[in-house]
């Protein structure tokens, strides 16, 4: 499978914390969250549109004064080769990069943290690292998807590279103590954000359609328990 973009956002305040961002999507995903909001992205990216990469490059050479950097984000980029050559092109253009992943190709990784080319890795913590609720939040089928994103999980906080772990809490799939367990788990990390689940969007499985996001306060409340865990926590959307 070639690396193509698929969705190009030329200006974004949400996708990376204090920055001004162009975000860019490549299609495709080993895992099928079923409350992902990107749905084509992930089943039918045939039928999107492929934007050129002389597009983004343009673009980004004529406001590379003001925008701070690209988000890259998918669908899940990692599983591309062509990755490590695809970020460097953009750093060509003096620009910084933050990868978005779930943290299913710890290799990818690795080689992309070794060589230095991103800024920034914000990777998903899907659920408390046991098979059960991994697979409920991702309909993950191998166990072994498992340990690839604990993998992932250590090379990031071992790394020098600066990082976030986040989960998207959604009602049905997560509860507080759930989300205390992953805390346990990434203890001692620099960044740890909640997402507030959205039903806006192409979602996965439809079913999610009619779930409620929690209400804020609950999230903020788990936020004061998460705090003593991790260096910075932030509770997103609502
Ligand atoms: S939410 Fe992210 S990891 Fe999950 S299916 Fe969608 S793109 Fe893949």
């Amino acid at each position: 499978m070639k690396l193509v973009i698929k969705g190009f956002i030329q200006t974004s305040l949400l996708d990376w914390d204090g920055k001004i961002v162009s975000t860019l999507y490549t299609p495709h995903c080993n895992f099928r969250c079923p409350y992902c909001q990107n749905a084509g992205l992930i089943i039918n990216p045939q039928k999107l549109e492929t934007i050129p990469f002389r597009v983004i490059k343009d673009y980004l050479r004529r406001n590379n004064k003001w925008i701070d950097g690209i988000c890259l984000t998918g669908g899940e980029p990692c599983m591309y080769k062509e990755l490590p050559e695809f970020i460097q092109k953009i750093r060509e253009l003096d620009i910084m990069v933050k990868l978005d992943t779930n943290g299913g190709f710890p290799d990818m990784l690795a080689e992309v943290i070794n060589k230095k080319l991103v800024n920034y890795i914000a990777m998903d913590v899907k659920a408390p690292l046991d098979f059960l609720s991994y697979s409920k939040s991702t309909d993950i089928k191998n166990p072994l998807i498992l340990e690839k994103v604990e993998d992932s999980i250590r090379l990031i906080m071992e790394s020098d590279i600066d990082y976030e772990f986040r989960t998207t809490v959604v009602p049905t799939l997560h509860e507080e103590e759930d989300i205390l367990r992953i805390a346990e788990f990434i203890k001692g990390a620099k960044k740890y954000a909640m997402q507030n689940f959205s039903s806006q969007g192409e979602i996965l499985d439809p079913k999610f359609k009619k779930v409620k996001p929690y209400p804020i306060e609950k999230l903020n409340k788990i936020q004061k328990l998460v705090s003593s865990y991790v260096g910075e926590c932030v509770v997103r959307g609502g």
